[in-house]
């Protein structure tokens, strides 16, 4: 009951807040979102805790927040590690209906709770290496897997192809993930990857297989190094040649497996 107050409350005040027009156009969306969350939820038992607030009024407080000013920004979804909540703006909500359809509804909101499953899963990439690609490119993947997956019907080719073009034609607007998040291509293609196989694993976004493992097995090769009597980094680096690179490579493979 705590938990449905907590859901359901920001809601309800945000529809009180908006004028009429508003709240119509929206209320689709929200219903959209709603029932993603709750089908992303009964598949992947990871994101259960996560916490979904849409449309989140302006001013809805996040700990993610640079500035800490409570501003939410009228063009927003992300995800917040910090407090493991999704906020999606009532203006980002109604802008991505209107344009995109509610597929891409759908799609977001599967991007987003994949990014949920990437912190309680697999860790996040970008807290390795440079770049926040290959964690976003992950999080399209788990998104394709979650549209097949986690609902009661087969998306049609048209459903498809909206909740492609979405991701080919937008970014998410998050303060923790302003990097670069992939081409219109790329993003399109490893969403269309992982809806057609599936499968978690298939996105490196499993139990068994995942980015903690392959973080692990490296650490391996380095404690292996440092065993051997490498004390600098440097040393480290060259008993250990090549381990880096494999990372990446090893990393960025759930774009090319077939
Ligand atoms: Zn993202």
């Amino acid at each position: 009951m705590k938990g449905l107050w907590k859901t359901c409350l920001p809601l309800a005040l945000s529809l009180l807040s908006f004028p009429l027009e508003v709240r119509a156009q929206s209320f689709t969306a929200v219903g959209v979102a709603r029932a993603s969350e709750g089908l992303i939820k009964v598949y992947d038992p990871s994101v259960r805790d996560v916490n979904l607030i849409v449309p989140a009024p302006k001013g809805t407080p996040t700990p993610c927040r640079k500035d800490n000013q409570s501003n939410n920004g009228d063009w927003e979804a992300f995800y917040c590690r910090l407090d493991r909540t999704i906020l999606i703006s009532q203006q980002a909500l109604s802008q991505i209906e209107r344009r995109y359809g509610l597929e891409a509804i759908a799609t977001l909101v599967a991007h987003e709770f994949a990014h949920g499953r990437q912190h309680a899963v697999t860790g996040f990439s970008s807290d390795v290496v440079w770049s926040t690609v290959f964690d976003e490119l992950q999080a399209d993947c788990i998104a394709g897997v979650y549209m097949r997956r986690a609902t009661p019907i087969t998306l049609s080719e048209k459903q498809i192809t909206r909740s492609k073009a979405f991701l080919e034609n937008i970014g998410d607007y998050s303060i923790l993930e302003r990097d670069w998040h992939g081409t219109p291509e790329m993003r399109g293609a490893v969403f269309q990857f992982g809806y057609d196989k599936g499968s978690l694993s298939s996105c490196w976004a499993s139990g068994e297989k995942n980015w903690r493992n392959v973080l692990v097995n490296s650490a391996v090769l380095i404690d292996k190094a440092i065993d051997k009597g490498a004390d600098t980094l440097d040393k480290v680096l060259e008993k250990t040649p090549g381990a880096i690179d494999k990372l990446l490579e090893r990393g960025s493979e759930f774009l090319n497996d077939s």
